[in-house]
């Protein structure tokens, strides 16, 4: 017998086609599981409007799941409440990290407001002494950084809300 359980653990094997060490259920995209006898309902939510990637996490899901033997998936897109960055779980945020990527930081938004240039942790040696830039990085979701300090240049996942 499969549960919602054994879903979600599936669901984790299936990655972010920008970010491949995050799991969509990392990033918080997968919203609901609803398993309903030979039937399995997935709700998701898009992450960044631009993001071109969810067509495939659609398509992912479902050979994903008709591969662990489940023989109807359904893929339901849900808009409302927007994803937020603050939906990405904390395994997510140290994923990021290890892979270089700095996660999204939660004051950024303050700082937007004053106008003030962004504090952004360099994921490898931790220094805050970082300069961006530019607004985008390998993709419109990420800008891109530099380490003053270690002089490596990262990405920072954007902020959303
Ligand atoms: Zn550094």
């Amino acid at each position: 017998m499969v549960t919602d359980k054994d879903i979600w653990e599936y669901l984790e094997e299936v990655s972010d086609p920008e970010i491949p060490v995050l799991s969509i259920v990392d990033l918080g995209v997968v919203r609901a599981v609803k398993l309903d006898d030979e039937n399995c309902h997935v709700t998701i939510t898009p992450t960044y409007s631009g993001c071109p990637a969810m067509k495939m996490i659609e398509v992912q899901i479902i050979e994903k799941l008709q591969e662990k033997g489940l023989k109807k998936v359904s893929v339901d897109l849900v808009l409302s409440p927007a994803w937020t960055t603050d939906w990405l779980s904390e395994s997510g945020r140290n994923k990021l990290r290890e892979y270089g990527i700095a996660p999204p930081e939660n004051e950024v938004d303050k700082s937007v407001l004053f106008a003030e240039p962004t504090v952004v942790p360099c994921p490898k040696c931790h220094s805050k002494s970082t300069k961006m830039v530019s607004q985008f990085g390998s993709t419109a979701c990420k800008a891109h950084y530099t380490c003053i300090d270690c002089l490596e240049p990262f990405d920072y996942f954007k902020c959303l809300k």
